[in-house]
């Protein structure tokens, strides 16, 4: 009888990472934790549903995030809910929450799943990753330029190169205002080309047009006039401190004055590290400083700074190097006859213990021996060890190297560990 029933697929934007990709993914996971370790940050793990609530009220009510981009949903309990488009206001409740922000700086990190109702594309989906960092209750450009200099170090540890840095300020909630009223002005002037998601923009936050790709209104969004030029005193000796710091570091950046990054929060500094590599979805990792959010969500007045990378448009950089992670097994293990199967599991477990660090694969539910050794050169495993009925009864195991021309040979069980330990 046919199958009538449809296959169950996974949902549009949303991706399994197979056994095949998941080397390279914790090879990059575990590069990012040793650097920020080593920077001493530490990590904080969030839940990845929040109250709605609690993303309209930072990331801004008009922007493409809540505008449209959100998995809002209510639960039994008729609670609005929605799963996390980013981490920042999840880190920024859960730090007022708990306390973390009182008289104290902290340096923290997660990663995990953000959701984003966007148009599916390369280096574009709906479930994606991020690694963000951020940092609470330092207000200098130092901190500013310490989240550069690490973004910069690791790209450098990657070996990724082609990644260069945008940079701009924001100034202050009080110089954003005279600017404001100086752009509406300009905007006003070239009605004419603003498409409808701007003009409405206009209205409500119009800053935000700036950050608009439509490419009809490129050449008027270049002419405008910019934030830079209308910044207070302190928002300019923010601004030139962080540069002084990245100049003497050797850091190269781009001042890009269009760069308003797409949600709310930001003051002073923001920046973004954009390849040319990956087409449109070219930013990797962007950031900056944010110090009115926490007081903006119920917390005392608290500066921060951060940035959030993309992880999967940073590992489909290294895929496009060529980076290959190798987790293929050292050792297989045949097990041939009922002799060998009985007793063969409790041998490799001995063998673990002596060698934790070697990886070590048995096979199990038998079979020929060209089957079994047909097993073991697809698992990639450089030696197979054989256990026969005749090793049992000899406490002997056969070495057979799989990938080099070399005899197979038997040696006694208790010679065994030195042996192999010459071996890999
Ligand atoms: P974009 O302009 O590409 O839409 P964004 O400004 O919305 O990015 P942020 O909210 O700053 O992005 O998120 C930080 C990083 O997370 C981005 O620079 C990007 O690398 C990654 N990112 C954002 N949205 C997606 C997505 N839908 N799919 C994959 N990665 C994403
Ligand atoms: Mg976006």
């Amino acid at each position: 009888m046919a199958n009538k029933i449809n296959k169950i697929q996974s949902i549009r934007g949303m991706h399994d990472i197979l056994p095949e990709q998941s080397p390279l993914w914790q090879f990059f996971e575990a590069t990012v934790q040793k650097l920020l370790q080593s920077y001493s940050y530490k990590e904080i793990r969030m839940p990845i549903v929040e109250s709605t609530d609690l993303f309209c009220r930072s990331i801004g009510e008009v922007t493409d995030i809540v505008e449209k981009e959100m998995y809002t949903f209510e639960d039994r309990n008729g609670d609005s809910l929605t799963l996390r488009p980013e981490g920042t206001a999840s880190c920024v409740r859960s730090g007022i929450q708990h306390g973390l922000f009182h008289n104290q700086q902290q340096r923290l990190w997660y990663m995990g799943p953000m959701f984003r109702h966007e148009r599916p594309q390369k280096g574009r989906y709906r479930q994606f990753h991020q690694i963000g960092v951020e940092t609470y209750g330092m207000p200098d450009a130092d901190i500013d330029a310490e989240l550069i200099l690490m973004s910069a170090r690791l790209w450098k540890l990657l070996g990724l190169k082609n990644i260069r840095l945008e940079l701009n300020t924001l100034g202050t909630a009080e110089s954003r205002k005279a600017y404001k009223l100086v752009l509406v002005d300009y905007l006003n002037e070239h009605k004419s080309v603003l498409d409808e998601d701007s003009l409405r923009r206009l209205e409500t936050n119009p800053l935000r047009v700036l950050d608009s790709k439509n490419p009809d209104m490129q050449l008027m969004i270049e002419a405008a006039p910019a934030l830079m030029d209308y910044l207070d005193e302190e928002s300019l000796m923010h601004f030139n401190h962080l540069t002084a710091i990245l100049d003497k570091a050797g850091i190269t950046y781009n001042i890009n004055h269009r760069l308003v990054r797409g949600l709310d929060y930001y003051c002073k500094t923001v920046f973004e590290w954009v390849t040319d590599a990956l087409g449109a979805q070219g930013t990797v990792c962007a950031g900056g400083r944010y110090d009115g959010l926490v007081e903006q969500l119920g917390g005392r007045d608290t500066p921060a700074a951060g940035f959030a990378m993309g992880v999967e448009r940073l590992l489909s950089l290294l895929e496009d190097a060529g980076m290959q992670v190798d987790n293929t097994p050292h050792i297989y293990i045949l097990l041939q006859g009922e002799q060998a199967q009985l007793q063969g599991m409790s041998f490799v477990e001995s063998l673990r213990d002596q060698m934790p660090d070697i990886d070590i694969q048995t096979n199990c539910g038998a079979g020929s021996f060209k089957s079994q050794i047909k097993k073991a050169d697809k698992s990639g495993a450089r030696v197979a060890l054989i256990l026969g009925e005749e090793e049992i009864l000899n406490d002997s195991v056969g070495i057979k190297m799989l990938r080099e021309k070399v005899d197979q040979k038997t040696v006694s069980q208790s010679e065994l560990v030195t042996l192999l330990k010459t071996i890999l």
